[in-house]
């Protein structure tokens, strides 16, 4: 009698689909000429003092697990820095938690707060990892549209439409990757009044926080009864330039702190020694280093930004983070051949807006964070592909 053989994985992770951004980023791989605007990271290499931190942790022979909560030290001077910028003061010993990137603070958080149904409210569109990571916590995604003619701003108005008595809470993500979208203050305000009056919690992922172009970046965290239900998640990937350190952290009420850090113990138990002491070297003394990448960031944006709506790309003002979101309507093509032409036909790579939700579809996603030589050839290109289509 033939076995009948049951599924080797997971329903819920096999209904997941893969990241949009990831195929694009092996497409490319190995492929000579070809510019990359694809990949969402700074093209600088960590700076030196950084890096010469966590060699002096190594050769001092500092190479043992650290607490669970990361070296106390760096939560320290998370403590500080968040103090400093956002005027709100967590205790470094229960408040603090620093995680494997913002992605691993991202995923603790959802799991540690949500209960099986829970609907989210966010940004459309967002981040690629929020939605399969509220999906893998059990809870329930609900996007709300945010659209070119309002900025991509997420406005309390519409919040206030998807909030049903299911909802748990408001997943926040501006500076706001794909869009480059930041928040007025009113829409701050509003978002806070919305989650005070529902009882609502608020995760807040800044890890754009220091790559705003001509404002100062403002937080929810700030706002009044805020720091009571609000998940502070926060990096140094970007501002610092660490993407390969995994570097992260989390600032939130103690009770939401713990729950984090089981889940934390239980799977990687400590973010690698050597990182914490290079993201503690950026903390204490990396702030010119991260002057003046915002200004190289800032004069790079201006360019593409300028060159995109001079090609006939409409590309609204991309405020922080670094990316410009370009709608592609007006070529005839869809974001995802738009996208795959652009690459075949030209060596240029960008990624189709439908990855970070169906509000994104129509445009693509071009990362600024390279040098100006670059995008102005990558801009040449796109000049002459989008002249072809006419
Ligand atoms: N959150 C946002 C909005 C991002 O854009 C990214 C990376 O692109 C992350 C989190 C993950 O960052 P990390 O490298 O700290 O895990």
């Amino acid at each position: 009698m033939a076995l009948t053989r049951r599924p080797l994985t997971n329903q819920r992770v096999g209904r997941i689909p893969a990241s949009g951004i990831r195929r694009f980023f092996d497409m490319v791989s190995g492929v000579d000429g070809s510019i990359s605007l694809g990949v969402g990271e700074p093209d600088f290499v960590t700076p030196d003092r950084f890096r010469e931190a966590a060699v002096r942790s190594i050769t001092e022979g500092r190479t043992k697990y650290t607490s669970n909560y990361g070296i106390l030290e760096l939560r320290e001077a998370i403590a500080a820095h968040t103090e400093g910028h956002r005027g709100v003061r967590y205790d470094p010993k229960s408040e603090i938690l620093v995680t494997v990137g913002v992605s691993e603070a991202v995923d603790l958080a959802l799991r540690a707060t949500l209960d099986e149904g829970d609907e989210v409210v966010l940004a459309d569109p967002s981040y690629v990892a929020y939605v399969p990571g509220i999906v893998l916590a059990g809870g329930v995604p609900v996007p709300v549209a945010t659209c070119e003619e309002h900025d991509f701003r997420l406005r309390p108005i519409d919040v206030e439409r998807a909030i049903t008595p299911r909802t748990r809470a408001i997943l926040l993500g501006f500076p706001n990757n794909p869009t480059g979208a930041v928040l007025e203050p009113a829409d701050i305000e509003g978002i806070a009044r919305l989650a005070r009056k529902h009882d609502l919690l608020v995760y807040s992922d800044e890890i754009y926080d220091r790559l705003v172009y001509g404002a100062e970046h403002r937080s929810i965290l700030g706002e009044p009864g805020m720091k009571e239900r609000t998940v502070h998640l926060a990096g140094f990937s970007k501002s610092y330039a660490m993407t390969g350190w995994r570097v992260g952290y989390t600032c939130a009420p103690a009770e939401v702190v713990e729950q984090m850090m089981k889940i934390h113990q239980y799977t990687v138990m400590c973010v690698p020694t050597a990182a914490q002491y290079a993201a503690l070297e950026a903390l204490r003394a990396g702030e010119p280093e991260v002057r003046r990448m915002v200004a190289s960031y800032d004069e790079r944006r201006r360019l593409m930004w300028r060159r995109l709506n001079e090609i006939g790309l409409r590309t609204f003002e991309p405020r922080g983070a670094f990316y410009c979101f370009p709608n592609v309507t007006g070529t005839g093509l869809g974001d995802e051949e738009f996208a795959e032409r652009l690459f075949k036909e030209e060596r240029v790579v960008v990624v189709p807006g439908s990855a970070f939700g169906e509000r994104g579809r129509g445009h693509v996603r071009a990362c600024y964070a390279t040098a100006l030589p670059r995008i102005e050839e990558a801009c040449d290109r796109i000049a002459r592909f989008v002249q072809r289509l006419h």
